[in-house]
């Protein structure tokens, strides 16, 4: 999988063996070189990702990238989402900031989804596939629970009371943007 991050790595496997795939996931080498995420979608991103790992690993590699898009801000962060605050990782200064910019946006208006595109790339066997997977809900206007990360303590998934912080990993695993990805990609994998 092309990423470092052994939470992700984890969250992934999850997913696709709950969903049948019987693979072993192997996060990138150390010394794998960095992407510039330069495109102009997730999916784009996702696929520059994927492409780079398999090329450097001589493996097939799935990657993904996603975010939180926002009506009131016409989409936005989107796939700004992880640097929205100016720099990379700082989930905290990303939430303040959106915060921030919706305090004048009215409950009626604060439509949100997060949105997750899955890839996988197998050169050896001139795969290239795509899933994207939506989920759709509603920004509260203060953060609340102490699970996820990211935009989680903001979102609250249609038909539901909670925000994504406040459900379990496998309550939100269900219905999330990267569950519906991933467990789309399982059966091709
Ligand atoms: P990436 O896909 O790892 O590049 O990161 C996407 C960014 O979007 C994260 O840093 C979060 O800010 C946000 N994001 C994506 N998925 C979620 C989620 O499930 N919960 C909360 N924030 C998310």
């Amino acid at each position: 999988m092309a990423t470092r991050n052994a939470h992700k790595v984890d969250e992934v496997a999850r997913i696709l063996t709950e969903a049948g795939a019987d693979i072993e996931l192997v996060p990138l080498p150390a010394d794998a070189p960095d992407v510039a995420e330069t495109g102009a979608t997730f999916a784009a991103n996702a696929m520059l990702k994927a492409r780079s790992a398999a090329e450097f690993t001589g493996l097939p590699a799935i990657a993904d990238d996603s975010g939180l898009c926002v009506d009131a801000l016409n989409g936005m962060p989107g796939i700004h989402s992880a640097r929205w605050c100016g720099y990379h990782g700082d989930d905290a200064a990303n939430l303040a900031l959106l915060l921030g910019q919706l305090a004048e946006t009215p409950a009626l208006r604060r439509g949100a989804q997060f949105v997750c595109a899955a890839v996988v790339v197998d050169p050896a066997q001139g795969i290239e596939h795509i899933v994207e997977g939506v989920l759709e809900g509603q920004l509260t206007d203060a953060p609340r629970g102490e699970g996820g990360f990211g935009y989680d303590p903001i979102f609250i998934p249609h038909g539901e009371q909670r925000t994504t912080a406040q459900m379990s990993a496998a309550g939100k695993d269900a219905i999330s943007h990267r569950g519906q990805a991933f467990r789309g990609l399982a059966p091709l994998l």
